[in-house]
């Protein structure tokens, strides 16, 4: 199937993918290699907006699972994200590439305060804008958030970033059989219950008609071989 070329895109980076080897914390040589990743994407022209995970750093449902009231660790979940945010900021920039972080939550002295029209104005004018703090509730995800930030900005596609280079009939790590999927529809990923995104992400996707595409963070080109229109990953849609 022939895909489609995309001018305004959501990149979903989640906090593992900042983690590295580790698996927790942030990983400057990976962060390195994203932010050449995004400057590529800028270069050509892309207008790209960034939702940031937190899991490297804190996930609010298992510090419930700790006995924590739910709302407290998602808060916490939250401000992690911050932090990822003001990374991936201070990579960029080193690299010349112009970034806002807009919070969710406010914290003017370290981001600007969600704020959408203001959002798609820094769009306008070839910034890369990072939207930090999820949607500042907690009991949502950091993939809700891209959904929801995506069809807010008109974003053509969301693009999410994974250590595999696609939606898989079986997780391909432990399953040689698995093959890869090129497409999907909203409904497959939901009645076959395929970890891509939570299901109220997806179901936003669906309502709204945002096409989703899962790829490799690793491998090196593969955002903007998307962006191009390029066979790359898996497109899940209508
Ligand atoms: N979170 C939340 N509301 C949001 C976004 C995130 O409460 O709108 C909390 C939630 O506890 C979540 C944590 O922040 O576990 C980190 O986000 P997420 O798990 O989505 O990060 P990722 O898996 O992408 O690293």
């Amino acid at each position: 199937m022939k895909r489609e070329k995309y001018k305004r895109v959501l990149l979903k980076l989640s906090g593992e993918a900042l983690a590295g080897e580790a698996g927790y914390g942030i990983d400057n040589e990976i962060l390195e290699v994203i932010a050449n990743e995004i400057k590529d994407m800028r270069d050509a022209g892309i207008e790209l907006s960034i939702v940031v995970g937190g899991g490297n750093i804190f996930r609010g449902v298992k510090g419930a699972t700790k006995g924590m009231d739910r709302a407290s660790a998602d808060y916490m979940g939250m401000l992690a994200t911050v932090l990822n945010a003001i990374a991936l900021q201070d990579a960029l920039e080193r690299k010349n590439v112009y970034t806002r972080v807009q919070s969710a939550i406010e914290m003017r002295a370290v981001a600007e305060p969600y704020i959408r029209r203001k959002a798609m104005r820094h769009l306008e004018k070839g910034r890369v804008v990072i939207f930090a703090a999820g949607v500042g509730s907690p009991y949502f995800t950091t993939d809700t958030t891209a959904a929801l930030r995506g069809m807010e900005m008109n974003c053509n596609v969301l693009i999410k970033g994974t250590s595999v280079d696609g939606i898989y009939t079986a997780d391909p790590k432990l399953d040689k059989t698995a093959t890869r999927f090129e497409q999907l529809s909203y409904m497959d990923v939901l009645q076959k219950g395929l970890k891509v995104m939570d299901t109220t992400a997806i179901s936003l996707c669906m309502d709204n008609k945002l096409p989703i595409i899962v790829f490799n963070l690793r491998e090196k080109g593969s955002m903007l071989k998307i962006v191009q229109g390029e066979n790359v990953g898996t497109l899940v849609h209508k």
